[in-house]
């Protein structure tokens, strides 16, 4: 294409023309792009849909350096498995933002989508323009939202110990690789969110909740520690284990005499002088502890070291200490405590203290690790889970699972309506969707009807990866669903023997659901608008 090419002089003088590189980009239009597009979310949708439910797989990602991670959750798979496909990555960043304001719900929200382009690609060859698929489906979505807030139950959250929000913990950690001990986590994620609510702003503060994994026990080893937990131990391996009613000062500044800097020397020619300086760095020490002792300090934490002859001083003085303490951890103790970080001696004062009801030093198995404990802060109501389990793996997954049931039972405590699982939710908004195509004038009555039809991928990809036929399974509570006129029939599929949710008290947040279908409508309407694809040769696979 010489319309588009240059002539240019090199630094000889030397004549060459330069051309634009046409070939090197690649460019689908018009339906083409729109069904490549397609094509190429649902693939992506494919991959999470046999991971749903309480029967589903779990999938393994093998990272770039041969890490391993085994999970349940779609926002982690999609996140990890490192899509290229531009839209494709859209549906990455549903299941991201799904994870974000909700925290639970990211498979679905993806099977959704996927459904819903699928429907519209079928409706693109009848010749129906993506535009007006696009308004069907959003008619659809609102129809759809509004049936799942009528068929919604408000459950008292308080009532009988939380049972109600663990419930819903149970339900969001069934179908995690944890589901064996669901009981048991469900009551620590209800336990630990109520510890840190605010019921008056009915809002939940998780920077109050760390969840902290040490490899080692079993999963039923988890548990709950009201106070905080941090990496460390005390610096001598004979100081006391436990400090009862700790006061704490909360240093960053070394504990040592000041050194000789770059620039000067210490002339030492004798055995005198040596002596003399080791007097004076005695008594240096002395009078810092003297100074930590004076405030009424009982523990000290210290941003950085201390040789063995400081550790043994303080050891003689009676005064724990825990050395190497990170910056963040150093801030957390500090906010928890009430104290203040000081970072010099001379301003340590009583007020400055942080108090803590308990510090103790906690040990696993027979492994050399420990843990430093801080519980009955005096400031905060920050808690800890600690969460055990025999490997890496297991612990991350764990504490993948356990974030989920926590925004679980954040969104309840936000707003207490809950909605059937076992895809009854979605039957109903798909019965409702129908009945109201049918009474759509519009050519919208078609991509209603396919919007219908993808919610019914949820009963039918639960009922698939649970072993049971899944139309047949479909139709069968659909039907009852219609009969019976109680929306709260879904799929049974841990064979429980009923299909009413509320009974097996399989339930999630109402929130969840409705977000699932607002945010999973509106990606798939931003895809639809897209009927030009302009990529250049480098980013193309
Ligand atoms: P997500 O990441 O979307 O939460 P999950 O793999 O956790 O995906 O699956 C959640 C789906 O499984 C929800 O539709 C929920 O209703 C359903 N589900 C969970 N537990 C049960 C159960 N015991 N019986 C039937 N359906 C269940």
């Amino acid at each position: 294409n010489i319309g588009r090419s240059q002539m240019c002089v090199d630094e000889q003088g030397n004549p060459f023309i330069l051309m634009e590189e046409q070939a090197a980009k690649k460019r689908l239009q018009g339906i083409q792009a729109h069904k490549a597009n397609i094509l190429a979310a649902s693939a992506v949708a494919q991959t999470v849909r046999s991971s749903m439910g309480p029967r589903g797989m779990d999938k393994m990602v093998v990272g770039p350096d041969g890490d391993v991670i085994v999970t349940n959750d779609g926002a982690t798979i999609l996140e990890k498995m490192d899509v290229d496909h531009h839209i494709a990555k859209l549906l990455v960043e549903l299941s991201k933002s799904q994870d974000d304001e909700i925290g639970d719900g990211t498979t679905g929200i993806v099977v959704i989508a996927g459904a819903l382009l699928d429907g519209a690609m079928d409706l693109i060859e009848k010749g129906i323009h993506p535009l007006r698929i696009a308004t069907g489906y959003e008619k659809a979505c609102s129809i759809a939202v509004q049936r799942v807030e009528e068929i919604a139950r408000k459950v008292d959250i308080h009532a009988d110990d939380g049972e109600a929000l663990k419930k819903a913990a149970r339900t969001a950690l069934g179908s995690k690789v944890v589901s064996g001990r669901k009981d048991q986590l469900a009551k620590i994620c209800v336990q630990a969110v109520l510890a840190v609510a605010d019921l008056s702003r009915l809002d939940v503060n998780f920077d109050l909740i760390k969840v902290e994994g040490k490899v080692g026990g079993k999963l039923e080893d988890t548990h709950l520690i009201h106070g905080i937990v941090i990496d460390k131990d005390f610096s001598h391996p004979q100081m006391p284990k436990v400090v009862n009613d700790a006061k704490m000062c909360i240093l960053t500044c070394p504990f040592e005499p000041p050194k000789p800097k770059t620039k000067h020397k210490l002339d030492i020619r004798s055995g005198e002088d040596y002596k003399k300086m080791y007097e004076i760095e005695q008594a240096y020490f002395r009078t810092q502890i003297q100074h930590i002792k004076n405030a009424g300090c009982n523990l000290v934490i210290c941003q950085w070291g201390f040789d063995d002859e400081a550790n043994h001083l303080l050891y003689q003085a009676g005064l724990p200490a825990v050395r190497w303490v990170g910056g963040v951890e150093l801030e957390l103790i500090a906010i928890a405590t009430g104290g203040r970080i000081v970072p010099r001696f001379e301003e340590i004062t009583a007020e400055k203290l942080g108090k803590a009801g308990i510090v103790r030093e906690i040990t696993f198995g027979t492994t050399k690790d420990t843990m430093l404990v801080i519980e009955g802060c005096d400031k905060s109501k920050a808690v800890t889970v600690l969460v055990r389990g025999g490997n890496q793996m297991v612990v991350d997954e764990a504490k993948r699972c356990l974030h989920d049931a926590n925004c679980c039972v954040r969104n309840l405590i936000r707003d207490p309506r809950v909605v059937p699982g076992g895809g009854a939710s979605e039957m109903a908004a798909s019965l409702a969707v129908l009945s109201a195509a049918d009474q759509e004038q519009t050519i919208d009555q078609y991509s209603m009807k396919a919007f219908a039809q993808a919610l019914d991928t949820i009963p039918m990809a639960l009922a698939e990866n649970s072993g049971l036929s899944s139309i047949g399974e479909m139709a069968t509570v659909k039907g009852l669903q219609e009969t019976t006129q109680n929306a709260w029939h879904g799929v049974d599929c841990m064979q429980v023997g009923t299909t009413d949710m509320w009974e097996q008290s399989v339930y999630e947040a109402c929130a969840s659901k409705c977000s699932q279908l607002r945010l999973a409508t509106q990606v798939v309407k931003m895809i639809l608008k897209i009927d030009d694809v302009i990529t250049s040769a480098d980013v193309m696979q």
